[in-house]
């Protein structure tokens, strides 16, 4: 079996790069070429600020220091997201990351605050999610790896400005033996069978392969254009199709988490850095003009703007397969499903472990490339469902956008979520979904998802242990998060600063 000796990668934006690294790492042997091609010209679409906690393992799988990222890419810590006005305008809610309380003899945590909530000083749900009192706290610390603290419930991500960690990835991809070439593409020739063959650039330039991975952006340059694999059209469920991006002052103080703001015709994201704040509203065009989206923007902003806004369209949807022939696109060339809950970044990763372990020979066997399409088709559905939930679940009627939300029709794999969850507030539990059962649990009581009921299972622990045993986590959460570094000062620390 030939082996793939020519492996080239067609953009230098964030999936292009993350793309690089680990192939850097994982796919040289002596005899393979990687080619990377990128053009200045075109650039990137400089925006994803915001990831979600996987992300550490991909860096820990680079043998990146955490340390030297940080510095490296101006990131910050989060422990989550703050949700304001989603379910209805003017409330908020947390969507932490880690565990939510503990499991008692298999029973989901929430079934037990939802059977005694109704009782004196049971508090919030937030109460039992350590990440959730940092967060208040504007604290931090990294989780525990000793089970019997409470410190090992929590999990966190970064905010980081995604240009620099494309670069960043870059040296480290360069170093490991890949070939940077700069220039535009202009034509793809494919052969006899529809394989990509050779690319040519604008200046007459050639490079060849055997092996290409898209990384295009909303371009799709192999993959959408040069192979016609169509697109499924999310809008639907998701019409927010433009986003008006612009960054701002430092926050002070910074918080460890991201907050997402829903205003009459979509949403606004507030990302903290260590060197500047990102901002960006995210809109439908059949509800918002650009100047009132524009004066929404720098209106909603809490640090004064540091530049002009920049504008970017899109279309919610994915890639009919995202692997085609000899091609497999990543990042914004195979999909892109929406910014909220912070999953692009997250779904190149998914694509890059799916491939690695699927890596094909010169010969492509279907069965690998059936595989790795319906695994990706899983992961993209699983998110979209997620995001579609924080537009259905509101209680909004203030506008037009907000009552199409509320009545939409929503794909069947939701709407079976929303009924499990409004009888027994059960969530249907896979090992291998991105989302836990907390996060789901989080965005559905967050958004007045009333459950009728809760698991008999529930009631087959004595109340009295059950809730001591809240009471000691609400307070030991509440006290521990005390005692964690300020957000600024453990940033400061990881980097040398202090
Ligand atoms: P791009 O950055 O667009 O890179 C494309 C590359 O292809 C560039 O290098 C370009 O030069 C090259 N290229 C294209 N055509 C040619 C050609 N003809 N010849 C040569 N080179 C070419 N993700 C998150 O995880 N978190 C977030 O908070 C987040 N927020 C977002 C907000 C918005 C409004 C948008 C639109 C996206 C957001 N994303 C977020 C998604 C995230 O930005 C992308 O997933 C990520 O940056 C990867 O982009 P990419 O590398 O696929 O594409």
């Amino acid at each position: 079996m030939q082996p793939v000796r020519k492996l080239v990668i067609v953009g230098g934006g964030t999936a292009g790069w993350m793309v690089a690294a680990a192939a850097a790492r994982f796919l040289t042997d002596g005899q393979r070429t990687i080619t990377l091609v990128e053009s200045d010209a075109i650039g990137t679409v400089g925006v994803g600020e915001a990831t979600i906690p996987p992300i550490r393992s991909f860096n820990q799988m680079l043998g990146i220091d955490e340390g030297e990222f940080v510095r490296a890419t101006g990131a910050t810590m989060k422990l989550g997201i703050e949700f304001v006005g989603w379910g209805v305008a003017g409330d908020r809610y947390l969507h932490p990351f880690g565990d939510l309380g503990y499991d008692f003899e298999g029973v989901a945590f929430h079934q037990f605050w939802l059977k005694h909530r109704g009782q004196p000083d049971i508090g919030a749900l937030d109460d039992y999610w350590l990440s959730a009192a940092a967060i208040r706290a504007g604290r931090f610390a990294p989780p525990a790896p000793d089970p019997r603290s409470p410190l090992s419930t929590l999990a966190y991500a970064y905010h980081f400005d995604a240009t620099l960690y494309a670069r960043f990835l870059r040296e480290r991809a360069e170093a490991g033996g890949v070939t940077r070439v700069e220039g535009r593409i202009g034509e793809v020739d494919t052969d006899d069978y529809g394989n990509v063959g050779m690319l040519t650039l604008e200046d007459g330039r050639t490079v060849e392969g055997d092996f290409f991975i898209d990384c295009s952006g909303f371009r799709s340059l192999l993959l959408g254009k040069a192979l016609g694999v169509g697109y499924r059209d999310w809008s639907r469920w998701l019409p927010c199709d433009r986003a008006m991006a612009v960054p701002s002052r430092v926050a002070d103080p910074l918080p460890p988490m991201t907050r997402a703001t829903a205003l009459g015709a979509g949403w606004q994201w507030r990302i903290p850095l260590q060197h500047r704040t990102g901002n960006g509203l995210v809109y439908s065009s059949a509800h918002m003009g650009d100047e009132d989206a524009e004066r929404t923007l720098l209106s909603g902003l809490e640090e004064p703007a540091e530049g002009e806004p920049r504008k970017l369209s899109f279309t919610a949807g994915v890639r009919e397969r995202q692997w085609e022939k000899n091609v497999v696109a990543l990042g914004l060339a195979a999909g892109f499903v929406e910014p909220l809950e912070s999953t692009s970044i997250h779904l190149i990763q998914t694509a890059i472990n799916k491939l690695f372990w699927l890596f094909p020979a010169r010969e492509i066997s279907q069965v690998e490339r059936d595989e790795f399409n319906m695994l990706m088709t899983d992961a993209y559905e699983y998110v979209r469902d997620f995001i579609i939930l924080h537009y259905k679940a509101t209680t909004r009627t203030d506008t037009d956008f907000w009552r199409d939300a509320r009545a939409m029709d929503v794909p069947d794999s939701l709407a079976r979520k929303i009924a499990l969850f409004r009888e027994k507030g059960r969530v249907r539990r896979f090992d291998h979904d991105l989302f836990a059962v907390p996060s789901w649990v989080a965005v559905m009581l967050g958004q007045h998802i009333e459950p009728e009921g809760y698991d008999p299972l529930a009631d087959s622990m004595e109340d009295d242990r059950v809730l001591e045993a809240m009471r000691r986590m609400r307070t030991g959460y509440a006290k521990a998060a005390q005692q964690f570094p300020r957000h600024e000062e453990y940033l400061a620390r990881l980097t040398g600063g202090v």
